[in-house]
């Protein structure tokens, strides 16, 4: 595997790919890498011939008050961890080499946006947008690889890779959940046991409309009650939002579409900020 830092270097060296034609794909991370990560890598793996991992913590997508300074860092576990799957590349630029003195530019892919994680995050779709926009001209992918985990931010890029025709093909694989379900993040680092405890309480939630969906429940105002009733339970927990809106347009719903729902939820548990959720459809 190949660490490169710079934009010059990586387009020398996937120019020679690209005119031998093989296919490029990419998994775009902010390091810090658990096994969510590694499944978008080893899938990528199987669908391309070359792999190219992006390690870079974006600070355009972090508001003012956020955790910028605090996002937890192991660039050289991440490393040997992206070796031992035998990636090709690991793209780890600096903040200077994306944003040098003087960006000017954005890209706002905006009624996708408004909602759910938009509404509590101004501007951080916006700076996703961006640095995804920028990864993929740099990199030039025949794919990139997603985790529903984000699910908001997984249906944003595939409408602006759509809105601006980009020839790339875009993978959303399944979250990937630790033993007793709790939705794996680079953010639960930040968690102390007790803490871990109540933020287990959003897949919980989740779970809980996830079954009455099942046993023929559809309406989202008993759905979504359930769910506030469940994180209610502990004190820990400060609800940012629970919704429930159609997967494609990400409005609010009456009722469950079974080929078209997001149910997202997005809690505090302290000063960390967790996200979850279940689709019924595909992004
Ligand atoms: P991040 O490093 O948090 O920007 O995440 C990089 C990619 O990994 C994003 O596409 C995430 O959606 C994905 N990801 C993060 N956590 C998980 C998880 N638990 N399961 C699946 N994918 C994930």
């Amino acid at each position: 595997m190949k660490k490169i830092e710079t934009i010059k270097e990586i387009r020398n060296l996937l120019s020679q790919y690209e005119t031998n034609g093989r296919s490029i794909g990419l998994v775009p991370t902010m390091g810090y890498l658990h096994e969510g990560h590694l499944s978008l890598v080893r899938q990528c793996k199987k669908e391309n011939e070359i792999t190219v991992v992006s390690l870079f913590v974006n600070p355009t997508q972090f508001g003012p008050t956020e955790d910028l300074d605090r996002y937890p860092r192991d660039p050289e576990k991440d490393r040997l961890l992206l070796e031992e799957l035998e990636v090709d590349l690991l793209f780890a630029p600096g903040v200077g080499e994306i944003y040098p003195e003087n960006y000017d530019t954005y890209v706002e892919v905006e009624q996708l946006s408004r909602n759910l994680c938009g509404r509590s995050r101004p501007g951080h779709f916006r700076g996703v947008a961006t640095v995804v926009l920028k990864l993929f001209n740099i990199v030039k992918p025949t794919c990139a690889y997603f985790g529903q985990k984000d699910a908001q931010q997984a249906v944003i890029i595939k409408k602006m890779v759509e809105d601006l025709n980009l020839d790339i093909r875009i993978r959303v694989m399944p979250i990937v959940r630790d033993h007793d379900g709790l939705a794996l993040s680079s953010r639960n680092a930040y968690l102390s046991a007790e803490e871990r405890e109540a933020g287990l309480l959003l897949s919980r939630a989740l779970g809980k409309a996830e079954k009455m969906i099942e046993a023929g429940v559809t309406a989202v105002p008993q759905l979504k009650q359930t769910m506030l009733a469940e994180l209610k339970e502990n004190p820990l927990v400060r609800i940012d939002y629970m919704e429930m809106v159609s997967l494609d347009q990400l409005e609010p719903i009456d009722t469950v579409d079974p080929r078209n729902t997001l149910a997202a939820g997005a809690i505090f548990v302290g000063k960390t900020r967790l996200i979850d959720n279940f689709i019924l459809g595909e992004i």
